[in-house]
């Protein structure tokens, strides 16, 4: 292999930006969200062991020093258990100086693996599992096809903790929309206090082009938030989110209209505090990242 090209569309979390990224999976085995266009010109496939091996002997070659290591794409820890360990061992072999290694985890390929199989990957250095949770609200997880209800995405996030990985989850405010608001709001808040994560993010949603999501708001049947309603939504899940252990708070991607970042359960008032500023002051970015 004498030259390497990712496979775009290449995501990762913002915390993964100096991450060697290894794209074990293309697209995502889930691909049904209704407001997700990140991986529909892509049919999710497992490549081959000894082509991701390669590409790990790859990487080797032209990087001295590897801190932290994502493995992509979509939902990477859907590998079978026998392929995912050997990708493990060999990340081990060949980057024994890496410190964590983190994935994106769906529910369905959290609760494929059982306790001991995510304790044997957290032995193997799985450090991290980013968990788009999307919403508390089984009403809401049902409309956007999120493919796993609430009860299901609970009993994931225990299983994570349990196996001693840090678990990174994030919502979408405004992803109920205005008929589903306050439900949205109440039960992403009440699910992030049962779970209490490690790193909670919350997104504001994009309506973007291409999505089923899209078709529905511009059919009328889909009734979206203003930015201050968005921001109303993200007070209320803070209000109502009592987390016992510290859990590192982002509301700071690009698609928020204010930045907003802290550690539960400490900062909570302040970052209530810093939206009332916002709302009153009229401090938030516009509607022009919103594809409406
Ligand atoms: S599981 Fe995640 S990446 Fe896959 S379609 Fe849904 S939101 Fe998109």
């Amino acid at each position: 292999m004498t030259e390497y090209e990712y496979n775009y569309p290449l995501y990762r979390p913002p915390s993964e930006a100096y991450s060697l990224i290894i794209q074990a999976t293309l697209g995502c085995s889930q691909n049904k969200c209704t407001f997700c266009s990140m991986y529909k010109g892509k049919k999710f496939t497992i490549k081959p062991l000894e082509q991701i091996k390669e590409e790990i002997d790859f990487f080797r070659k032209h990087i001295r020093k590897v801190q932290r290591i994502f493995i992509a794409d979509g939902d990477a820890l859907i590998i079978p258990m026998k392929i995912l360990k050997e990708i493990f061992l060999y990340i081990n072999e060949r980057f024994p100086e890496a410190e964590r290694i983190s994935i994106y985890g769906s529910p369905k390929s959290i609760l494929l693996k059982s306790d001991e199989e995510l304790k044997e990957l957290h032995n193997l250095g799985l450090k991290l599992v980013y968990l788009g949770v999307e919403s508390g609200s089984d009403k809401v997880l049902s409309y956007v096809k999120k493919g796993a209800d609430r009860r299901e995405i609970i009993e994931a996030g225990k299983k994570i903790k349990k196996a001693g990985i840090s678990l990174s989850v994030t919502a979408i405010a405004g992803l109920g929309g205005k008929e589903n608001s306050n439900e949205h709001a109440l039960l992403t808040a009440d699910f992030v206090s049962h779970i209490n994560p490690d790193y909670f993010g919350i997104l504001s949603l994009m309506i973007e082009e291409g999505t089923e999501l899209y078709n529905e708001y511009h059919q009328g049947k889909f009734k979206p938030l203003s930015n201050v309603e968005i921001l109303e939504e993200i007070k209320l899940i803070i209000e109502n989110t009592n987390v016992i252990e510290k859990c590192i708070f982002r509301s700071n991607h690009a698609s928020n209209y204010v930045p907003l970042r802290g550690v539960l359960p400490d900062d909570k008032e302040n970052i209530i505090e810093a939206i009332n500023y916002a709302v009153k002051n009229n401090r938030m970015k516009k509607d022009s990242l919103r594809a409406l």
